[in-house]
């Protein structure tokens, strides 16, 4: 079977920096794939150059057997590879129904035609309220999403990137930032992502990667160091070295 994306021989240097150091992945259609790694292995970086943020210095990146390491961002989402919104910098003073009927009116091609009312739409409008309802966001769908908790605009971001029908999605620490209290939501629904939709999820949460993942990738100083399903990676000395020398 076609792997659901793939990078071959992946480099990015900064300056005589290696951020990203000859890493050839393979994620499997409809995986849960963990990337976990110490601060400043080069997880982002690498999330980077999957979705054309970054152009790498050598190597490729391969969707569904497609080259598209020449292929700006906007035309990866196109092709059905999203990581979740911005919605700090994006959608701050929009609710999340706007956010939510903007980003599905992109997605079906409607664009921002002013004489248009994307209300007018039912059918827009009854995605974006049913979306709204599977991520937990109905009872604040018209709260400015500046207003909204933290945990909240997560799972926004959530929702607005799966609005676009992705055949992969990437989860940067989707939980990063959120107060305790209001994580176990966001953890929630990361683990009711859809089946068919494969993930590629970076998590520091050891009990959220080993519950979610069928399959890690380690990630140490831009390389990659072990890959294995969670027994074989959660059993790993060398492994667990790395994670107990960070933490003490
Ligand atoms: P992680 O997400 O695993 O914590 P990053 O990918 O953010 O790691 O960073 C990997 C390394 O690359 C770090 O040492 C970081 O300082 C460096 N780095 C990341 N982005 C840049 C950049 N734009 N310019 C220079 N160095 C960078
Ligand atoms: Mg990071």
């Amino acid at each position: 079977m076609i792997p659901a994306l793939e990078t071959l021989n992946l480099v990015k240097r900064f300056g005589g920096f290696v951020a990203t150091n000859d890493v050839s992945l393979s994620i499997t259609q409809g995986a849960r794939h963990a990337l976990i790694g110490p601060n400043g292995a080069g997880k982002t970086t690498l999330i980077n150059l999957l979705t054309g943020v970054l152009a790498p210095n050598g190597g490729q990146v391969l969707l569904g057997g497609e080259d598209i390491t020449a292929l700006p961002a906007h035309a990866r989402v196109g092709r059905g590879l999203s990581r979740t919104f911005q919605i700090n910098q994006l959608f701050g003073d929009f609710t999340p129904l706007d956010s939510m009927m903007l980003a599905i009116g992109e997605r079906k091609g409607h664009g921002r035609i002013a004489w248009r009312p994307l209300s007018a739409d039912r059918e827009v409008a009854d995605e974006a309220a049913a979306l709204l309802e599977r991520f937990r966001l109905a009872d604040v769908m018209a709260t400015a999403t500046t207003l909204l908790p933290y945990g909240k605009q997560r799972l926004l971001e959530i929702a607005l990137a799966i609005a676009t029908r992705p055949k992969v999605l990437l989860l940067d620490e989707p939980a990063a930032g959120v107060p305790e209290e209001e994580r176990h939501e966001v953890l929630g629904i990361v683990r009711e992502l859809p089946a068919d939709v494969t993930v590629v999820l970076i998590e520091h949460d050891m009990d959220l990667v080993f519950s979610f993942a069928d399959r890690i990738s380690v990630l140490v100083a831009g390389a990659l160091f072990a890959e294995g399903t969670v027994g074989e990676i959660s059993k790993d000395a060398q492994v667990k070295a790395i994670y107990l020398g960070e933490d003490a």
